[in-house]
């Protein structure tokens, strides 16, 4: 049997990078994949690949700073599937400049999509998997929110935010059976360190013992046997270099 087989896994920001190739894995494993971001032809295409893997597979547009939309979803896949066993939640973005040169959109748009979207989603399924006595929620943190890094005050902060949204959420919901842990991956080489300059890739990439970014395919967020499967919760684990 698959380890994920009967899992219905929510997982946000699932159309491209370290989210699509958690989806793509997730169904390999026999999940249900129920694959949300904000854009709807790339969310088809995932959708589609989840399939190929012969998985089943669902889209929704969901753009985790609407509230709305979040509970939209929550509810339309309790209804079609009864459960909701895994949130991935992985959809997150950079805004970067010097601490003297961000403007208040920079910081409000990467705290309102890395911290509030994930605050959103979690209190959205939250109740349900108490209710059905137990699930997972997953939160993508980052390096950066254990070290901190230039020029990113405002992601610095939301990755920091995250650890501490999963050591207070696995407080509170573990007793309940429901597990949370995040994960803080080093650079992997994904759309999102598209605006980063080439000269400073190289230097991400020198500060690596391996000297090259990780692949999304081996990002600890794509590897389900842990911790969806394993019994841990309030953990945040680092990886600062590539895992394979
Ligand atoms: P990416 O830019 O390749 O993918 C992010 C996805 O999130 C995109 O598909 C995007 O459309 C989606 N998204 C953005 N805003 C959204 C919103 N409001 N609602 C729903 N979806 C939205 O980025 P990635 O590198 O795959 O990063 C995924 C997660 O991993 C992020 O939380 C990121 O902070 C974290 N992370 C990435 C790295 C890295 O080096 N790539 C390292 C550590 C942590």
């Amino acid at each position: 049997m698959k380890r994920l087989e009967g899992k219905v896994c929510i997982i946000t920001g699932a159309a491209q990078g370290i989210g699509m190739a958690t989806a793509l894995k997730f169904a390999r494993e026999g999940a249900t994949v129920i694959v949300c971001d904000v854009r709807q032809s790339a969310v088809d295409e995932a959708v589609r690949q989840c399939q190929a893997e012969g998985a089943s597979a669902v889209g929704f547009v969901m753009d985790v700073t609407q509230r709305d939309m979040v509970d939209a979803v929550v509810a339309q896949v309790k209804e079609r599937f009864g459960r909701i066993d895994v949130l991935v939640n992985n959809a997150g973005i950079t805004q970067d400049a010097r601490l003297q040169k961000m403007t208040l959109e920079q910081f409000d748009k990467v705290i309102d999509v890395n911290l509030r979207g994930v605050f959103h989603c979690a209190q959205a399924v939250a109740d349900h998997m108490v209710a059905q006595g137990g699930g997972v929620i997953l939160n993508a943190s980052s390096v950066v929110g254990i070290y901190g890094n230039f020029g990113q005050t405002n992601y610095a902060a939301t990755k920091f935010g995250v650890i501490g949204f999963t050591k207070t959420w696995s407080r509170e919901l573990g007793p309940k059976g429901v597990r949370v842990n995040a994960v803080a991956p080093g650079f992997i080489s994904t759309p999102i360190l598209s605006t980063i300059p080439e000269k400073v890739i190289q230097e991400m990439e020198h500060r690596v013992p391996l000297r090259r970014l990780c692949n999304p395919r081996k990002s600890p967020m794509s590897t389900p046997s842990w911790p969806v499967t394993k019994p841990v919760t309030s953990t945040a684990r680092c990886w600062r270099f590539p895992v394979a």
